[in-house]
């Protein structure tokens, strides 16, 4: 089973180097590669997603990401951005389905900023559609103002598209993950502003009549915000488009305590699936071995699951992290009184020792 590691920059080494400690001590036949992403790759080759990089990511069974991106980069072409890596990786591997549990594990209760009895027993799923919406849209500018340059520009506009076959296939993907939970699937848009989202609906729609046994609602984005954290437990699966689902699910992770704890799957057709942790690369907290590497450990869990069918290491890996939460181990993001703080490496020795 081959693994393309990619930690990328900011805390991405980090927590990489402690999901890759776990998956080491699983005793499977596992070929992990690591190679250059992001920031760290445009400082190297001039490109964030070098050619090396991506062949090594297309020939691998998966990839395991951290993540990428820091401030000094804020002012490169956009091309050149470390976060154009992971926006090709999802186009150049076709991974359109983007799954993000947001599950509220019983110890961290008191870590959310919502009431425990509305947090307590938190077992959501968004689904974010990843490679298309106004991130992909075409055209895509700036009106060059009348001095003739960008930085006057008096303009700018995306293009938010969708296709009818995008919305059926993460559809199918909504409805046939909600059959192995509790078969209901809300479907978010804001059909009554934007024509790109009552196609949306309709195709939603028509695609649920092919599950009768899913019960399907719909839902406007706004709405969906505030009930997020008015009522979050009235949800099971999400499904919406990409810049909705970005949103969301970041607004879902905070539900569940820190965004520290969640990991996510982009799959494509074949299963094939990129695994990261929800977060970004913290520059504020880069280096100081304090972030919290339970979302990039969980993501290495959901990677066994969805692409390299080890379902039963994927749960010993998930009944560790609970058995490390169980201890009152916590990194600075989970800590409340009472519990014992430990840096990032000291919870991934946690999690090897509880395997
Ligand atoms: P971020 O997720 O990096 O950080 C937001 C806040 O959460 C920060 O205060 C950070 O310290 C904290 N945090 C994040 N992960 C944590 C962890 N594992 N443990 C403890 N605390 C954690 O988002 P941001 O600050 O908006 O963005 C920083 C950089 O990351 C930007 O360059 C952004 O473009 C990039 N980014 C990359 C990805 C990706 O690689 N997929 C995703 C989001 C943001």
């Amino acid at each position: 089973m081959k693994i393309a590691v990619l930690p990328g920059d900011g805390i991405g080494t980090e927590i990489v180097a402690e999901a890759v400690k776990v998956l080491n001590v699983l005793g499977l036949p596992l070929e992990m590669e690591t190679a250059l992403v992001g920031g760290a790759a445009y400082e190297a080759h001039g490109h964030p997603l070098p050619e090396s990089t991506l062949k090594l990511a297309k020939e691998a069974d998966a990839v395991l990401f951290g993540a990428v991106g820091d401030w000094k980069y804020d002012t490169l072409d956009r091309p050149l951005r470390p976060e154009q890596a992971i926006l090709g990786l999802r186009k150049n591997l076709g991974l359109f389905a983007n799954f993000r549990p947001a599950i509220c594990y019983e110890q961290l209760v008191g870590a959310s900023s919502l009431k425990p009895e509305l947090i307590a027993g938190l077992d959501i799923l968004i689904i974010r559609e990843l490679t298309g919406d106004i991130y992909f849209g075409q055209p895509r500018g700036r009106r060059i103002a009348t001095d003739g340059h960008f930085p006057g520009a008096e303009e700018a506009y995306d293009t938010m598209r969708y296709s009818k076959p995008e919305i059926e296939r993460i559809a199918h993907v909504a409805f046939q993950a909600a059959r192995k939970r509790s078969k209901r699937v809300t479907s978010v848009d804001k059909a009554n502003v934007l024509e790109t989202f009552q196609l949306w609906k309709d195709v939603v729609t028509e695609v649920g009549q092919q599950y009768p046994d899913v019960a399907l609602d719909h839902m406007y984005v706004d709405n969906a915000a505030m009930q997020l954290v008015k009522a979050p437990k009235r949800f099971d699966v999400v499904v919406t488009g990409n810049m909705f689902g970005d949103i969301l699910s970041d607004e879902a992770s905070m539900l569940t305590g820190s965004i520290g704890m969640l990991p996510s799957a982009s799959l494509n057709a074949a299963n094939q699936g990129l695994y990261e942790p929800s977060h970004g690369s913290a520059p504020d907290i880069a280096g100081k071995g304090i972030a919290n590497p339970l979302a990039t450990i969980l993501s290495a869990a959901m990677m066994l699951r969805f692409s390299l069918n080890q379902e039963e290491a994927a749960q010993r890996i998930e009944a560790a992290v609970k058995a490390v939460l169980a201890q009152g181990l916590r990194t600075a993001d989970i800590y409340s009184e009472g519990t014992t703080r430990v840096s990032t490496r000291e919870m991934g020795d946690a999690v090897v020792k509880a395997l």
